[in-house]
């Protein structure tokens, strides 16, 4: 279970979250809601632990699985490499499943620069499940991709969640988005926050 805590965070004199508390069970999503500037992706690098300047806690467990809103792939590596290289402990064939699951597995070989935007996401997806994370957290991983690619990776990161079934906590400004893969809701809007359940979003 994940079980977040922020008392508070600023940067500097700049207060920016107060007040957050919430916990994730194993198998749950949730969608973080909110307008641009309030401190979703902040409150994500709390959860994730790689800023840990805040007043709180956050428990988390250490298989965890961190998305970015743009695709960070290693350039000069292949795209097989990219996924082995951040999971040395899979074997070859599990390496070529991950890719096969997202589609890539025709593209083994070739370098990140060499696909399209939407298969760089795709590849980052893989990347992100490989390693069969107990917590999954994506900051946007859908912004800018044509209607049609966002739908695909839509439909390709519910079934990945499905079959692996982390506790996931995702940043989103779309509500429909939110609305098919969340089954919690957390909206920022500047006060306290708990989570609420999907249904008030309908
Ligand atoms: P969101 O993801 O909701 O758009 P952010 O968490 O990126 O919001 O940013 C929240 C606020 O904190 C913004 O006003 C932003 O300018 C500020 N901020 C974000 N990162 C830093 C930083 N490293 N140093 C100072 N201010 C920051
Ligand atoms: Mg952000």
């Amino acid at each position: 279970m994940i079980s977040v805590d922020v008392r508070s965070k600023s940067y500097g004199d700049v207060p920016v979250l107060q007040d957050i508390q919430f916990d994730v069970e194993q198998g749950q999503t949730v969608a973080i809601l909110g307008p641009s500037g309030i401190g979703k992706s902040t409150l994500l690098r709390l959860i994730a632990g790689i800023d840990p300047k805040f007043e709180g806690t956050v428990s988390r467990p250490k298989n965890m699985a961190i998305v970015f809103q743009e695709p960070t792939l290693l350039l000069w590596r292949s795209v097989f490499d990219n996924i082995q290289l951040i999971h040395p402990e899979l074997s070859e064939s599990a390496v070529r499943e991950a890719l096969s699951e997202v589609g890539l597995a025709d593209k083994a070989d070739l370098f990140p620069g060499q696909l399209s935007l939407g298969q760089q996401r795709r590849l980052s997806l893989a990347r992100g499940f490989a390693g069969n994370p107990d917590l999954l957290i994506m900051d946007e991983p859908f912004v800018s991709l044509d209607e049609k690619t966002a739908d695909e990776m839509l439909t390709l990161t519910e079934r990945l969640i499905s079959k692996t079934q982390p506790a996931t906590i995702f940043v989103t400004h779309d509500t429909t988005e939110a609305a098919r893969l969340a089954t919690q809701i957390l909206t920022l809007d500047g006060q306290p926050a708990t989570l609420k359940i999907k249904e008030t979003l309908k």
